[in-house]
C-alpha cells in the first residue's frame, strides 16, 4: 500500500495519483525504452519492473514475444526430438520463424492471464496489461539465449540437436553437456526474474508469489504439452 502525503489515503503501491485527493504519488513513466529496460532488468530487476509496471506504454511487448516464441519452439523441437522427422536444419529453421512468433504472443499472453487471475485469488488488483509487460520482460534472458547460444547449438550440431538417433550426447558429449548448463542456467535466471516481477505486481509475501509463479507456469506448461499431444499423438 502507497500512503498518501497529503490526506494520508491508502492508495494501489503501483498508483500514480491518490485515488482519494488525486496528488501525485510517484513520477509518471511514459514510454520504455527497449535496450535500457532490457539491460536494466539484467542489472537492477526490482527497480526496472517497478518501472515497467507504472509505464503507461508498455513498448515493445509484442516484438519481444515473438522473439521468446522463437526461443520456446526451439525447446519444444528439442524436447519432441523433431529432428528425426526433418529432412533437414532448413525445414527446423523455417518451421521456427512460422511457428515461434505466434506461440510467443500466445504463450506469454496466456501467462499474464494466468497471473492476473490467479491475483486476484489473493485480492491483488492486477492488471493484466501489466501481467503481460512483466512476463515478456522476464523472459530476456531467454530472448538473449536466442543469439548467444542458438549460434552454437545449429553450428556444432545442425539438425542433429534435435535428434534421438544420432543423439546429440553421443556426437560431441562435451559441447553438448556445456550447451544444456548454458540453456539450464539462462531457463532458471528468467525464472527467478519471473518471480521477482510478480512479487512486484501482486506485493505480497514470497510463499504466496512462489505459489502463484509456479502454479502459472504449471497451468501454461500443461496447456502446451495437451496442444503438442493433440497435434501429434505419437508424442503420448
Ligand atoms: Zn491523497
Amino acid at each position: 500500500m502507497l500512503d498518501c502525503p497529503v490526506c494520508h489515503y491508502q492508495n494501489h503501491h503501483l498508483a500514480i495519483n491518490c485515488s482519494s485527493c488525486g496528488s501525485f504519488l510517484q513520477a509518471r513513466v511514459e514510454n520504455l525504452d527497449l535496450f535500457a529496460t532490457a539491460w536494466n532488468i539484467l542489472e537492477r530487476p526490482r527497480k526496472t519492473f517497478h518501472t515497467i509496471a507504472i509505464a503507461k506504454h508498455k513498448n515493445y511487448v509484442v516484438p519481444l514475444s515473438m522473439l521468446s516464441g522463437v526461443a520456446i519452439i526451439y525447446s519444444i523441437f528439442w524436447i519432441t526430438k523433431a529432428g528425426d522427422h526433418a529432412e533437414s536444419l532448413l525445414n527446423i529453421l523455417t518451421a521456427s520463424v512460422a511457428v515461434g512468433p505466434p506461440l510467443g504472443i500466445f504463450t506469454l499472453f496466456t501467462l499474464g492471464v494466468l497471473i492476473a487471475s490467479l491475483g486476484k485469488i489473493v485480492r491483488s488488483k492486477v492488471r493484466l496489461r501489466d501481467a503481460f509487460a512483466i512476463a515478456v520482460y522476464a523472459l530476456i534472458p531467454i530472448d538473449l539465449s536466442i543469439f548467444l547460444i542458438l549460434p552454437i547449438k545449429l553450428l556444432s550440431f545442425g539438425q542433429y540437436y534435435f535428434t534421438s538417433n544420432p543423439s546429440p550426447y553421443l556426437l560431441k558429449p562435451n559441447i553438448y553437456v556445456v550447451l544444456l548448463i548454458l540453456d539450464g542456467t539462462f531457463t532458471l535466471w528468467s525464472m527467478v526474474l519471473l518471480f521477482l516481477g510478480i512479487q512486484k505486481l501482486l506485493d505480497r509475501a514470497w510463499i504466496t508469489i512462489l505459489a502463484i509463479g509456479l502454479g502459472a507456469c504449471g497451468i501454461l506448461v500443461g496447456m502446451i504439452v495437451t496442444v503438442l499431444r493433440l497435434l501429434f499423438p505419437s508424442l503420448a
